[in-house]
């Protein structure tokens, strides 16, 4: 949109908060009003001043309400909050996207927009990215909670079911969003309403917005349970794909996404295994497992995209920086980068459920959301989740410098500059944070800067709490911290230390300096990054330092403007070389918008059927559903063994039958959709439009899902004898799993074929369409 335009009528999905101002100050007017209550009075004036529903909101709260808040944080947290943060509490509390800047204290606006909602009777969970910052935000609110009598609880990785569902009866609940998304798809897998945890879906504040609604949007949060299988074994793939040589037996293509066997690679595979035809069906399995072997030793790297410890995989999220728990590649390339490393091939498991985190949040009633970068993503918010998203402004103006980013052809030339300016820094007191892209990488720059006799800390992928601590001391006297990506989100970095010890001496020195090396896949990232500089109106500064030979610029620049560096380089300006790097930038952005929108198409058909799985499976749990769908299929012998026993452990016999059909039938219905997901694009080769071809298919293959299903029960059930009755459907040969654990899989960082597919055109259009401009 041209921006006049925008002027006038306001971004897509954008929305002024300036009515609330309003409120704000007319609270300031009951100040007096509300620092005459005692304790007590204060927590019932919560509950009498918020009735004033607001028309379109969600809920508006009065003026009165924001006073009593304003009271009670100073009271119970020692910390008056600002005008700008009660802005924020209304703009949350009536369902919007707030966007305020890092350090400016959204911890304490999101608790008091919770606390109203609650007093007004909602239930509302105040969602995180960690373990970590849940508890941290629940522990630090608590008092305030207390004071107004609100019940406050919270859930993390290691919480156990009793205590999770007692957490999930407090009005508010701290959790990371992955652990809700866990509780939900268990809950769906229980065969006794007793053993459900039970979070509500009421109202979700989503802190770091844009990170959980966006970048991790379309990642499933998945529930897998034990199977009898037994894992595939790569050894012999392993040691094939070893042998060969790059260029001569495989190429990598130019995005660094595919790796595919030569011919020459091929003779030679096909020589090792004896003169057999690889291509040949006979031998499907074996290419397959080169094929995934070869991937696990050419693109996936240890310690960028995954570390080893305790002789496990722990896989890297691209998107943070840090260890992705529980999560796993695709089984078979999970197996084939095990064999790579010699570790224990762990067993496959099979999936039972899987549900995305914009899924989960759509099933809220209400949404709001807050981060330090959420109006750049204002027009994705409006259409996956219908937010509003809006700004509000520094308290302080911030007294940061953003310095141009520099871009250096070479990679050894980037890395002396980034050296000299460290060291200059670092000479003169200033604190420095350098934000790296990869644990490999800021490993050598720990390395590059130990030379120069330099000590840095390094944040990477290890533990959230940790990390915490690290990056709280990034802001003391001559610190140099070098982190990955997002490492230590949500902890405040205080010039002079935590305590602020050598506030002074810092801010005299420039405050903090951020580095960052490279540019992210998103310039929202990068304001990320800058964002840990310049907290409440403090000094500091940022310089970015970009090398061509960088990733996001190989992987996105087009073709024709990176054979231009190849051929030019030094002798291309700083603006032209910036305008690639942006422009890579822009294409890569397009690129995660247009596949979050395909994702997500695709997904909603999943989630339809699935619901309506749900329904049945609840009806056939707790009503009669079972008994009416198998004595309808079966009367006599429904008879015959209600004679034997007695209707009521028929009853219970045919429910926990049906339930096992259901559950198992939908694990293989789910196995089939993705298969067909999966394979889709070779539709799209074939002038199908791959969407509409899938919402065809998967319609085909869910009708008869539940005849199919309810058959099923009725005849285990007719082969019944009397001596089985009243015992566990074990031994009738039907085995729940025995275990069953959670994992988030991150994107697949190779692409699926779809992926591929749609990267390859998307970039080929992109590169046209950016031409033109
Ligand atoms: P954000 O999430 O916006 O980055 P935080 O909620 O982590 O910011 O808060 C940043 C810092 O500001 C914290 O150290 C917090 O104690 C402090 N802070 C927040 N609100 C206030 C306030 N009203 N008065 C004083 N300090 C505050
Ligand atoms: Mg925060």
């Amino acid at each position: 949109m041209r921006r006049w335009i925008k002027r006038v009528i306001g971004a897509p999905g954008s929305a002024s908060f300036q009515s609330f101002r309003r409120i704000v100050v007319a609270a300031n007017g009951r100040r007096q009003w509300a620092d005459d209550l005692d304790d007590a009075e204060l927590s019932r004036a919560a509950r009498e001043v918020l009735l004033s529903p607001g028309g379109a909101v969600a809920f508006e709260p009065t003026a009165d309400m924001l006073a009593v808040l304003r009271t009670a944080a100073r009271r119970a947290l020692g910390q008056e909050p600002f005008d700008e943060q009660l802005l924020v509490t209304c703009a949350l509390a009536a369902g919007n996207a707030v966007e305020m800047e890092t350090g400016e204290g959204k911890t304490l606006a999101g608790a008091l927009a919770a606390a109203a909602l609650a007093v007004a009777g909602h239930r509302v969970h105040v969602l995180s990215v960690n373990d970590y910052l849940a508890e941290r935000d629940a522990a630090w609110m608590q008092p305030l909670f207390e004071l107004l009598d609100i019940g406050v609880g919270w859930v993390g990785q290691h919480t156990p079911p009793s205590t999770r569902a007692d957490a999930y009866e407090c009005d508010v609940v701290y959790a990371p969003v992955s652990e809700v998304g866990y509780d939900v798809l268990r809950d769906r897998f229980v065969t006794s309403d007793a053993d459900r945890v039970r979070p509500v879906l009421d109202v979700a504040i989503v802190d770091e917005a844009d990170a959980v609604m966006i970048d991790e949007a379309m990642s499933p949060l998945v529930l897998a349970g034990t199977s009898m299988e037994t894992p595939e074994d790569f050894a012999l793939a392993d040691a094939l794909v070893e042998e060969l040589a790059a260029d001569m037996h495989y190429a990598i293509d130019a995005d660094h996404a595919t790796v595919s066997l030569t011919d020459a690679g091929l003779d030679l595979l096909e020589n090792r295994l004896g003169g057999v035809n690889l291509y040949d069906t006979a031998h499907t399995g074996t290419l397959t497992r080169i094929n995934l072997a070869l991937h696990a030793r050419v693109l996936v790297h240890r310690d960028i995209d995954y570390l080893v410890i305790d002789d496990t995989i722990k896989l890297i999220n691209t998107a943070r920086g840090r260890i992705a728990h529980q999560q796993r590649w695709p089984d078979g390339l999970h197996a084939a980068v095990e064999a790579k490393e010699r570790l224990p091939v762990s067993s496959p498991g099979i999936v039972l459920d899987t549900l995305t985190v914009q899924d989960l949040l759509r099933r809220y009633t209400t949404l709001a959301g807050m981060s330090g970068t959420v109006v750049a993503v204002a027009e994705e918010l409006a259409e996956f989740y219908s937010l509003r998203s809006g700004r509000v402004e520094r308290r302080l103006l911030s007294q940061r410098v953003d310095i141009p980013q520099r871009i250096f052809i070479e990679d050894q030339a980037r890395m002396d500059a980034v050296k000299a300016e460290i060291r200059r820094r670092h000479l003169e007191g200033q604190p420095v944070l350098v934000g790296t892209q990869s644990v490999a990488q800021s490993e050598q720059f720990e390395a590059a800067l130990a030379e120069t006799g330099i000590a840095a800390q390094v944040l990477n992928a290890r533990n959230d709490a940790h990390e915490a601590a690290v990056i709280a001391e990034a802001g003391g006297y001559g610190a140099v911290t070098i982190s990955t990506q997002m490492s230590g989100r949500g902890t405040d970095i205080r010039l002079g230390g935590p305590d602020e010890r050598d506030h002074q001496r810092v801010a005299a020195v420039g405050g903090l300096a951020v580095l960052q090396i490279g540019r992210y896949p998103s310039g929202r990232l990068d304001a990320q990054l800058r964002g840990r500089s310049g907290r409440q109106g403090d000094s500091g500064t940022t310089l970015t330092f970009v090398a061509t030979t960088d990733e996001l610029v190989q992987a996105n620049a087009p073709a024709h403007l990176l054979e231009k560096i190849r051929r030019r380089g030094s002798q291309l300006d700083q603006v032209t070389l910036g305008s690639i790097v942006d422009q890579a930038q822009r294409i890569a952005e397009s690129i995660r918008r247009d596949r979050h929108r395909d994702t997500w198409d695709f997904n909603r058909a999943i989630s339809r059927q699935r619901d309506t799985v749900l329904v049945s499976r609840d009806e056939t749990m707790n009503g009669d559903r079972a008994i009416l769908e198998i004595t309808r299929r079966i009367p006599e012998a429904f008879d015959r063994l209600a004679s034997a026993s007695s209707p009521s452990v028929v009853a219970r016999l045919a429910r926990d039958v049906a339930l096992w059909c259901l559950d198992e039938q939908w694990c293989d219905h789910l196995a089939h959709l993705t298969e067909i997901r999966d394979g889709i694009h070779l539709q799209a080769l074939a002038g199908v439009n791959p969407r509409d071809e899938f919402h065809r298919i998967a319609l085909r293959e869910f009708r008869g899902f539940f005849t199919s299903a309810y058959d099923r029960a009725a005849d285990i059930v007719g082969d019944v004898t009397p001596a089985q009755l009243g015992q566990e459907i074990t031994v009738l040969g039907l085995r729940r799993p025995s275990a069953t654990w959670t994992y988030m899989t991150s994107d697949n960082p190779l692409g699926s074929p779809m992926d591929r597919a749609a990267r390859a055109a998307g970039k080929w259009m992109r590169t046209r369409v950016y031409r033109i401009e």
